[in-house]
């Protein structure tokens, strides 16, 4: 199983890390041409992470004071599981496997070493 978590009905990764943003609240920049079409030049996505570890230091990509916070709006937000290899989306985490309890799902949505728990999940549902 190659499925990821994701919060954002339109996955979008952070401009630091290079994950995707799973949390709602995230720092963003927009920076639009001047003339009349407004045409967006960039759009600058920070995770939370990324913010607090970069703070202390302004290493951001772009002006620190031009970064604001944001909330992603209810609209936008899907809980689903993806599996990368198909592309197939999945709303419930069933259809593509069992979950032990409800923790299983903390884990998914958990830093880096997400396949790592995966495939331990996989082989404590095989041993069961
Ligand atoms: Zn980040």
């Amino acid at each position: 199983m190659d499925c990821q978590y994701f919060t954002w009905k339109r996955p979008t990764k952070c401009d630091e890390c290079g994950e995707f943003i799973n949390d709602y609240e995230y720092y963003y920049y927009e920076k639009k041409s001047v003339d009349k079409t407004q045409r967006v030049l960039v759009q600058y996505y920070c995770c939370i992470n990324c913010y607090m570890e970069r703070l202390p230091t302004e290493s951001f990509k772009y002006p620190v004071n031009k970064i604001h916070k944001r909330e992603l709006q209810p609209k936008d937000r899907l809980q689903f599981y993806q599996n990368m290899k198909t592309g197939h989306r999945y709303l419930s985490m069933q259809f593509a496997r069992v979950p032990l309890n409800p923790d299983s799902y903390f884990h998914l949505s958990n830093g880096k070493d997400k396949a790592d728990k995966i495939s331990e999940q996989e082989e404590m549902l095989r041993a069961a």
